[in-house]
């Protein structure tokens, strides 16, 4: 599904990610966790596709198809999922209405009618059941006023309703309470399929007890370098990230 080979990125001047591996295949959860500073957010913008780094060489494919060329806008039609770290305030937009748009556009974008409204309304009680989302929560203006929580809440009903082939989802290193906790967790082990993927990158081991990845890996200083199943998460909570980097450095 995605294949990211020998990427190098970065803004201006400046170099982030310095030559990055990663293959991830349909039915796989992958975790990226690494030290601040170490490229995470960067790797997440780079394969969403957002404006303000520049790649400098390797390819990102996806599904085969090289995507560098593609805007932000146009790898989200063709399912590329980015939690948003820093939502949006849209007074006198709801919810619902938000996602109905994104549904609307990539259904556009594929060459599709809207959605009929009964159809969308049926999508929209079967995902808010799912997630346990109250209907009255639905209605409310995008991000204005919410908390933590409720900002996650609505991220991950975006991501069930947009249904992507590959969802990555970029933790913030604070902020994450058990609620929170609960809720991102509890969207990515719904939305895990035979055809979906997802990516979770955090600081935090604790997400992932929640979220059993498949596979893990560390950044450190722009490039993958360790990976390993679950074991290597539990590892880095009890070690920190200090062996690693001693390792690397070796
Ligand atoms: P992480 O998510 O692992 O904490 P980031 O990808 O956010 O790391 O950042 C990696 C490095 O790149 C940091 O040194 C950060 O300051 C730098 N960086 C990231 N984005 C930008 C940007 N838009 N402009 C300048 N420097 C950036
Ligand atoms: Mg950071
Ligand atoms: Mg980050």
């Amino acid at each position: 599904m995605l294949k990211i080979e020998n990427l190098h990125a970065g803004v201006e001047d400046k170099s982030i990610l310095k030559g990055i591996n990663l293959e991830v295949k349909p039915g796989e959860v992958h975790a990226i966790m690494g030290p601040n500073g170490s490229g995470k957010s960067t790797l997440s913008s780079v394969i969403a596709g957002k404006e303000e780094y520049e790649v400098s060489e390797g390819s990102i494919l996806f599904e085969g198809e090289d995507i560098e060329e593609l805007a932000a806008e146009e790898r989200a039609h063709k399912g590329i999922f980015l939690s948003f770290q820093y939502p949006v305030e849209i007074p006198g937009v709801s919810v619902t209405n938000f996602v109905k748009t994104a549904i609307n556009e990539t259904r556009k974008a594929q060459g599709l009618e809207d959605m009929p409204a009964k159809d969308m309304l049926k999508l929209i009680r079967e995902k808010s059941d799912l997630l346990e989302i109250d209907r009255k929560f639905l209605s409310r203006s995008l991000n204005e006023g919410f908390s933590g929580g409720e900002k996650k809440r609505n991220e991950i009903f975006q991501m069930a309703m947009l249904d992507p082939k590959l969802a990555i989802l970029d933790e913030t290193d604070s902020g994450l309470d058990i609620d929170a906790l609960r809720i991102v967790a509890n969207g990515v082990n719904k939305l895990k399929g035979e055809n979906n993927a997802v990516i979770v990158i955090t600081h935090y081991q604790r997400l992932l007890d929640h979220i059993v990845p498949d596979f893990v890996h560390v950044l450190h200083n722009g490039r993958i370098v360790k990976s390993g199943t679950k074991e290597l998460a539990h590892e880095l909570e009890e070690k920190g990230y200090d062996w690693i980097k001693e390792e690397v450095n070796a």
